[in-house]
This record gives structure tokens, C-alpha cells and sequence, in this order.
């Protein structure tokens, strides 16, 4: 006889671990106990030591579905002859057990709504152990029920006795609830007159969709937009409503099957879809869908991809069965404002955009999106990190003071590091206006409490003029600034656990270079302590500055007049009238406003513009966006050239003149648009690893938002394989901007030890 004792690190509170330690130490017949801890779970188990062995293997492999299990502590001791099993009460002390993310509704809970029954039949705000809502219900940790938006909800006696019994799904499930005692809907007019209450509201939404309403419905992290999928006329009304011409629409489908028969659906797509995160998936369109039903042109315009999801609360899951149809729910929010949370403000912020309103009374604590994934490479890639992933943190190899982290400007997000975690928050938005800036606000202020830590400093973007830089700099706190593509690239090697040294490659629209310049097209040395620019595209200029970063064909004329006089003569005639090339002319000629750029997606952009496929954006990347899908499945190893060049003791400098040749000569004969991007982009990969095979790291960090792109991302990781390196793309972290923050702390972390 031996007595094991385990201590169990991680996300192991509030998902039914301790239950599962009583059901697993009944099912191996052993003695003992269990009990949350500050930092997770602690056991003990009595028995033979081959049964305690079997025992500890089977912790780890069968735990519950959405526990994470950071790190296990095991001790054989001598037994005491313990009596029984038991789960004791809690040992506090420093808190330091991880907040989870909110977490789509498990098949048992789906089982008990649509079991006419049960008594929680249709109740839209059913949840257990290992479902329902925790970021965007917690106010404070630890987490206990009145530290949650549920502490006005008092458990009634049926629910109570679920929440006290080791042995129910609902043991300690912080938001339980059931029609007797917990929150409930309300269909609410423009003036907030409730027209109904609880399952008669549900059904009139439903019925109002059907009819092409546009409803605002009251989510798990926020208010969504939602309206029938099929129609044209719903689908252009929310367009021009909320200000939005082509920017794909997100949906929302009844089942997974109704998702197969619009969209190609591979097997680890699938396992996204109905993932415990159920976030955003982009999924091919079918070309020729197998359902009798349309969906609107609208949605995505374009586009070859839809953004799809599958209910992810009781409350989608009845609507949805209801509405029997694909519907768009697209956030609550005036074009690039933050989500909203509140139904009294819903009725000001978006009576100009829904017709009713689906409400509850449970209030959100923060605003959580959507998130967005995507396979690349035959891997997932977060392209916004929100519901499901946030707030749960990466790990560091080592232990650092506690950093707070102010991220860049687009696509923001804060982070903080306490011990090696790196806590990144929810997605806020584009810090363009006020209501995003006072989300921002919320999370700084909040963000320390949330963790019970103080941060020693904070690390921010270089780029003097944006927001979050100022935040930083009046914060208080000792500041250090990182480069915005070296916070990339760290970004990148945090999320996949990598440390110095390797090349990083950060290519993206925009970020402010040590030299005051525009950069975007870099390669970095990333050694143990110092990182060194060892290349980056060839720069132009940028005539309008800020301007041209939304006008693609401004950034053409910049770049095509350092190769010829009549810059304009390559671009599609009508684009620019005389009277604005003269301007432009004049602008490039005596420097004006003009800034110089090594951005690659600013390279995107020209070519977008010369072939005529986009010379204005409506939102950022677009450019790039459609000529990514310009290449519509051509498949060629054909390829321009990005020819290196340097200046001794200069950084190397991949050069465009002879790519932009080419392409000047294939638009001359003709030659077809997928064609010309296929090349294009097949240019960029080579060029990338004609940069790597100069500096000879075999480890080569892909970032920043250009890697987005599927083709150049796989392409890229293709050709590096081949030639012997290893890519690393990013995985649970965005590329794109909102991945900064995390990296500025793990740049800091390598760069600044002294500091
Ligand atoms: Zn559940
Ligand atoms: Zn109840
Ligand atoms: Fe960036």
C-alpha cells in the first residue's frame, strides 16, 4: 500500500475537475480526497502502487474536456488509512488558478433544452460544469458566484441542491440557473417597451427574422446583429445600415450538416466548428452547394470564403432551431466601433440598426467577440482571439516580473505576464474611436485586479502618435518601447514556445521603424539578447502618408515613380484625375507628406492597384485580400524575382524592379489576373527564403498580418521545408496587430533582462 499525492496546475477550477477526481477514485476503488488549492487541485489517493499508477496516468488522460493541465506534481508517501473518498473544502491563499474562457453548451445540457421533460426544457440560459458562460461573467477572482454578473440571481432550491452534490454535473457550476431562478428574455421596441417575455419573445424573434427583420439579440459577450441569410434585401439593409459596403458578414447555422452543404468542410475544420471555443471558422464556399436553399451574394462578396460558426449558447441553439436557416449575426456595433454589452445602451448605440431587440437580465461583464479561425498550413491560426481563448495565457519557459503590455493601435489587445503566463485580454478593436478607446480604457484599469497583480512596467509600440503608446507613457510605470515587427516576431515564437535564436520575418501594412520610417517588409536576427534588421524590401514613398496606407493606388504611384516619369501610365487610366497626378507629382517631387516604406503589404497593395483589382480599401488588408483570391486556385511554380542586394554594412535589401517589370509586361500581352498573383506571390515566398538561406538559421518565424494570407503563408512554409528550414507559423495568437501586446511582453522578457 502507497499514498499518492498530486498537485495539479492549471485551468482545473469551475470545469467539474474535483467531481472527476470522485468518479475516477470510486471507478479505481481508493481512498482519499481532493480539494482546490490558490493554484489549481490537490489530491490524495490510497491504494496498491500499480492501481496509483494506473490512477495518476488516468488523471491526465481523462480529465474533463476543457480543463487544461499546466503542470503535476506527484509524491508517494506512506499511507495514513484514510476512509472513503471525499472532496474537502477549499485551501485559499495567494490566487493564482487560471479564469476561464466562456464555453459553447455541452451535449448534455443541449439534451436537457430540448427535452420537453426536463424542467429546463427550452431554457435559454441552461449551463453545467463544463459549459456556459466565465470570462464575460466575472467580475473578480476567485471565481465564486457572487463575484459574477449571477450575484443578483438567488438559486432556488432545486438548483442549490445540484450545485451542493459532489456526484451532479452541477457541482459548484457558478452561473446555474433554470426557468424558476435564473435570467430571462425580454423582445423589447425601439423605446425598450417589452412586447414579450421568455419563450413567446424567442418565438417572435424567430418569426421576425423569417420576415427579414434585423434583430438585435443579446448574446453571451455582447449584442449581435442578426437577420435571415437568404434574403437580399435583409442582407443589404444591414449593409447600408451599419455603414459596411463589402466586408464579409459572419453566419451563424442551424446544424454542422446545413454548414457541409454550403462550404467544403475538412475533418479538423469540423472539430473547430464544435469545438468547446466555437469560434468563426472561414470555410471555402461550395461552388455548386448541394442545399436547395441560397444564401445571399451579399454576405460576402468576392469573396471565395464564408465566416461560419454553429450555436454556441442555449439561447443560439433554440433561435436557430426555430429559424431552421443560416442567419448573419454580425457583431452589435456601428462599423469599427467595440461590441455592445447593455441593452440600455443597445437601444441608443443601435436604434438606428435593428428593428427589435432580444434581451436578458444577466448583465455581461466585459465584451467578448466572436473569434476567427482558420486552417493554414494543417494547422488552426487565430485570427481574432476573443470567446473561447481569452483569457487564457501562454507560457514562458521562464518566470518574469509582472509586465503589463500596451499593444499597437489596429485590432488591439492589452496583455499582462505573472510568473510565466501570458495573459492576453479579449479583442478590442481599431483605437479609431472614442467608444473603442474607452473599452481600452476599461480593460487597462481592470486588467491587474483581474489577476490580483501590480505590474512593475509596461512595454509599448515605438510609433509616437498612437494612443496606447500615450497610456503607457503617462501610466506611471517604468517604460520601454519595442519595435512593432520585432514584437511580431516574438509574438510568433511565444505562441509556439521558441526562444532565440532564429530568423524572424515580419511583414505586414504597417509599423514605426528605430529610424522613424515606415516599416513592414523586415528580417530579423533574433539572437539571445540583441535582435539585428538583417534585411527588408526595398523602400518607396507613400505620397499622402496616412492616406495612402487606405488608397492603394497612391502607394502605386509612389512606388512606380522611382522607376519611371509617368508613374500613372501603369495604373488603370481612370483611377486618378490629371488635376490630382499633377498633385501627386508634385507631393513625391518635393517630399511632401510623402514617407518612405519597406511595407510588404503596401507591396500588396501597388500590385492590387496596377492590376485594377482595388484602388480605394473599405477596410484594412482588403487589397491584399482580393489578390490573394485572385490567384482562385491556379497552380503554377511560374515566379517573378526579388533580386538581394546591399550596401556593405547595410542591412540586405530585397528589390521589386524586376517583379514590377514583369508584371508590367504580362498586363501588356495580356496575360491572365490569377496568373500574375500566382507569380507574385510565388516571388515573395522565394524571396523570403532566398533571405533565409543568407543567414542560415534554420528556425524561420512567419508573422505579421501579410500571413494571413493562405497562399503565401503555405507557400512560403512549402518552399522552406524543401530547402531544409523549418517554418513556424502562428497558432493561438493573431499574426495581425492583436497579437502585439503578448509579443512586446516576450520581447521584453529576452531583450530587456537588466532593465
Ligand atoms: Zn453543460
Ligand atoms: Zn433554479
Ligand atoms: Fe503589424
Amino acid at each position: 500500500m502507497k499514498r499518492l499525492r498530486m498537485e495539479i496546475h492549471g485551468a482545473v477550477q469551475g470545469v467539474g475537475f474535483r467531481p472527476f477526481i470522485y468518479r475516477l477514485a470510486d471507478s479505481f476503488d481508493v481512498t482519499g480526497w481532493v480539494c482546490n488549492t490558490a493554484r489549481g487541485v490537490i489530491l490524495e489517493v490510497e491504494g496498491e502502487e500499480t492501481v496509483l499508477l494506473r490512477f495518476g496516468e488516468a488523471v491526465e488522460k481523462e480529465k474533463p474536456a476543457i480543463s487544461i493541465i499546466q503542470d503535476v506534481t506527484r509524491e508517494y508517501l506512506e499511507p495514513v488509512g484514510y476512509n472513503g473518498f471525499e472532496i474537502r473544502k477549499s485551501i485559499g491563499g495567494e490566487r493564482k488558478a487560471l479564469v476561464l474562457p466562456d464555453i459553447s453548451t455541452c451535449d448534455d445540457c443541449l439534451e436537457e433544452i430540448m427535452d420537453p421533460e426536463n424542467r429546463r426544457y427550452r431554457y435559454p440560459f441552461t449551463n453545467c460544469t463544463n459549459c456556459g458562460p466565465r470570462y464575460s461573467i466575472i467580475n473578480s477572482i476567485p471565481y465564486d458566484r457572487p463575484a459574477t454578473t449571477m450575484a443578483g440571481f438567488h438559486m432556488c432550491k432545486k438548483c442549490l441542491e445540484e450545485y451542493e452534490s459532489p456526484s451532479n454535473r452541477r457541482f459548484h457550476t457558478q452561473p446555474n440557473a433554470c426557468p424558476e431562478c435564473g435570467p430571462h428574455l425580454e423582445l423589447w421596441d425601439h423605446s425598450g417597451i417589452i412586447l414579450a417575455e421568455r419563450n413567446e419573445a424567442l418565438k417572435r424573434t424567430a418569426s421576425a427574422i423569417l420576415d427579414g427583420k434585423i434583430v438585435a439579440v443579446k448574446g453571451l459577450g455582447g449584442f449581435h446583429l442578426i437577420t435571415l441569410a437568404s434574403s437580399d434585401k435583409a442582407v443589404l439593409i444591414l449593409r447600408e445600415r451599419k455603414g459596411r459596403k463589402t466586408k464579409p458578414f459572419a453566419l451563424m447555422f442551424p446544424s454542422s450538416d446545413m454548414i457541409s452543404s454550403f462550404c467544403e468542410v475538412s475533418e479538423m475544420e469540423q472539430n473547430l466548428l464544435r469545438s468547446p471555443e466555437s469560434p468563426i471558422v472561414l470555410l471555402k464556399k461550395r461552388e455548386d452547394h448541394g442545399s436547395s436553399k441560397k444564401l445571399s451574394d451579399f454576405i460576402s462578396p468576392g469573396n471565395p470564403d464564408l465566416g461560419v460558426m454553429l450555436p454556441y449558447t442555449p439561447l443560439h441553439h433554440l433561435l436557430l432551431q426555430e429559424i431552421g436557416e443560416p442567419v448573419v449575426a454580425t457583431s452589435g456595433n456601428l462599423s469599427d466601433e467595440p461590441i455592445c454589452t447593455d441593452e440600455k445602451e443597445a437601444l441608443r448605440r443601435l436604434s438606428g440598426l435593428a428593428d427589435l431587440f432580444l434581451i436578458h437580465n444577466r448583465p455581461i461583464a466585459r465584451h467578448v467577440d466572436d473569434s476567427i479561425v482558420r486552417v493554414v498550413d494543417g494547422r488552426e491560426m487565430v485570427l481574432r482571439r476573443a470567446r473561447g481563448y481569452a483569457p487564457l495565457p501562454l507560457r514562458m519557459n521562464e518566470e518574469s516580473d509582472a509586465i503589463l503590455a500596451a499593444g499597437a493601435h489596429l485590432k488591439n489587445t492589452l496583455a499582462l505576464s505573472i510568473g510565466n503566463n501570458v495573459f492576453i485580454s479579449q479583442h478590442i478593436g481599431d483605437m479609431e474611436t472614442p467608444q473603442a478607446v474607452k473599452a481600452y480604457e476599461e480593460v487597462w484599469s481592470s486588467i491587474e485586479s483581474l489577476y490580483h497583480a501590480k505590474a512593475d512596467k509596461v512595454i509599448y509600440d515605438m510609433h509616437p502618435d498612437y494612443i496606447s503608446t500615450k497610456y503607457a507613457v503617462e501610466s506611471g510605470l517604468p517604460a520601454f518601447p519595442v519595435q512593432h515587427h520585432i514584437a511580431h516576431v516574438f509574438s510568433c515564437m511565444l505562441d509556439n514556445g521558441l526562444n532565440p535564436p532564429l530568423l524572424g520575418v515580419s511583414w505586414d501594412g504597417t509599423g514605426y521603424g528605430t529610424d522613424g520610417t515606415i516599416w513592414g517588409g523586415e528580417f530579423f536576427y533574433i539572437g539571445k539578447e540583441s535582435v539585428e534588421r538583417v534585411a527588408h524590401m526595398r523602400t518607396f514613398r507613400l505620397p499622402g502618408g496616412e492616406k495612402a496606407i487606405r488608397e492603394p493606388r497612391r502607394a502605386a504611384i509612389g512606388l512606380l515613380s522611382e522607376m519611371f516619369d509617368d508613374p500613372a501610365a501603369y495604373i488603370p487610366s481612370d483611377v486618378f484625375s490629371k488635376k490630382e497626378n499633377i498633385v501627386l507629382k508634385r507631393m513625391l517631387k518635393n517630399d511632401l507628406n510623402s514617407p518612405s516604406t519597406s511595407s510588404a503589404g503596401r507591396l500588396f497593395d501597388v500590385v492590387a492597384s496596377m492590376l485594377g483589382l482595388c484602388q480605394t480599401n473599405e477596410f484594412e488588408g482588403q487589397a491584399a485580400m482580393l489578390l490573394e483570391y485572385a490567384v482562385a486556385g491556379v497552380e503554377t511554380d511560374d515566379s517573378y524575382h526579388l533580386l538581394l542586394d546591399r550596401i556593405a554594412g547595410k542591412p540586405w535589401i530585397l528589390d521589386w524592379e524586376s517583379l514590377i517589370n514583369d508584371i508590367i509586361k504580362d498586363i501588356t500581352t495580356g496575360e491572365k489576373t490569377s496568373m500574375i498573383s500566382a507569380r507574385f506571390h510565388n516571388a515573395l515566398a522565394e524571396g523570403i527564403v532566398s533571405v533565409a538561406e543568407l543567414t542560415g538559421e534554420k528556425r524561420v518565424v512567419l508573422s505579421g498580418g501579410c500571413f494571413q494570407n493562405v497562399y503565401l503563408a503555405e507557400r512560403t512554409a512549402d518552399l522552406l521545408r524543401k530547402r531544409g528550414f523549418t517554418p513556424v507559423l502562428h497558432r493561438k495568437i493573431p499574426p495581425n496587430d492583436g497579437g502585439i501586446a503578448p509579443g512586446q511582453i516576450f520581447a521584453a522578457v529576452n531583450l530587456f533582462k537588466n532593465k
